[in-house]
């Protein structure tokens, strides 16, 4: 049974939630992508989206940091929608690693599949799956559509993060040509790779994420737009998985604090989804050791306790 929340509860609570952490300094910036490095650590934004399209939101909401790792869920749930949910988990999967979001040993002890498409190796497997629009270089152009639809708005690659990610994916490009030799990369893997370190590089502000969640949260109608992005029954399916893994080797721990299913990036975004509640976005970029941003999982879990809400909570 869904809770009744006020929209006056809710507002007072991202207020309360903005002030109490507005001074936090606690994390570093993740500094293995060099251009993640040199972002104004003291960026922080939160925003609310409700099932009205009405946004509560403080702070830097508008300001465009990499989206990084959230960009899997929106992948994946394209896949989804393209193969539909069974074919996922035959040819990805949906089980957590308990394993860092870059690990190569997951997949060595999972070879037979590589877990989930919300950490690094499913999710260049998920870039591989996916149906182009047109023709095949309309693979890139069917997920940034398909973000599109999700945010209701314009999202463009920031080109120094791409160019600094590309620099760097060492470990990536490993994943991938591993993955390949299991028969799960689903194209080139080299083009895969290409495909999912530039939708890491995606600019997107905390507003643009928190309608993203709000239309998972919404049974995939963007409440913004109202319109159908993607089928109703896929919002259980990628609630699931994110409540999974969206934390990696502290998603348990998360959800036991939180109650809240959510996905981190290490660009400082975090995205929570609350099924018919609201979606919800969180930004600063100082992250913790698993590469989780330290004030997005205080403000979140602080906004939670404060509605006494929590997706296990009824
Ligand atoms: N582009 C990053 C990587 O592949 C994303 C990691 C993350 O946000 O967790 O390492």
């Amino acid at each position: 049974m869904k809770k009744e929340i006020s929209k006056e509860k809710i507002e007072a609570a991202v207020a309360a939630t903005y002030e109490k952490f507005k001074s936090n300094t606690e994390g570093k910036n993740a500094d293995y992508i060099p251009f993640l490095a040199a972002i104004p650590s003291e960026l922080f934004g939160i925003a609310l989206c409700l099932p009205s399209g009405e946004i509560i939101s403080y702070g830097d909401v508008d300001y465009k940091f990499g989206i990084e790792s959230i960009s899997k869920v929106p992948t994946a749930i394209l896949a989804m929608q393209q193969y539909g949910d069974k074919k996922m988990l035959e040819m990805i999967g949906a089980d957590a690693t308990g394993l860092p979001f870059n690990s190569v040993l997951a997949i060595l002890m999972e070879s037979n599949h590589p877990s989930t498409p919300l950490v690094n190796a499913g999710a260049i497997s998920a870039c591989s799956m996916v149906t182009p629009l047109g023709d095949r270089n309309g693979k890139w152009e069917s997920i940034v559509s398909f973000i599109n639809a999700l945010t209701d708005s314009e999202v463009d690659v920031i080109d120094e993060l791409y160019k600094s990610e590309t620099y760097t994916n060492f470990n990536n490009r490993a994943i991938s040509w591993l993955l390949k030799g299991y028969d799960r990369i689903y194209d080139d893997p080299d083009m895969s790779l290409d495909i999912y370190t530039r939708q890491c590089s995606l600019g997107i502000t905390a507003k643009e994420l928190s309608i993203m969640a709000a239309t998972i949260a919404c049974k995939g109608v963007n409440p913004v737009s109202k319109k159908q992005v993607f089928d109703a029954y896929l919002s259980p399916k990628i609630t699931a998985m994110v409540a999974s893994v969206g934390f990696y080797e502290h998603t348990g721990r998360w959800m036991f604090e939180s109650g809240l299913p959510a996905k981190s990036g290490v660009g400082g975004g975090v995205l929570g989804i609350m099924p018919g509640q609201f979606g919800i976005a969180a930004f600063s970029p100082r992250i913790d050791g698993s590469g989780n941003s330290v004030r997005s999982q205080l403000a979140l879990k602080h906004i939670m306790e404060q509605l006494e809400l929590g997706i296990y909570d009824y």
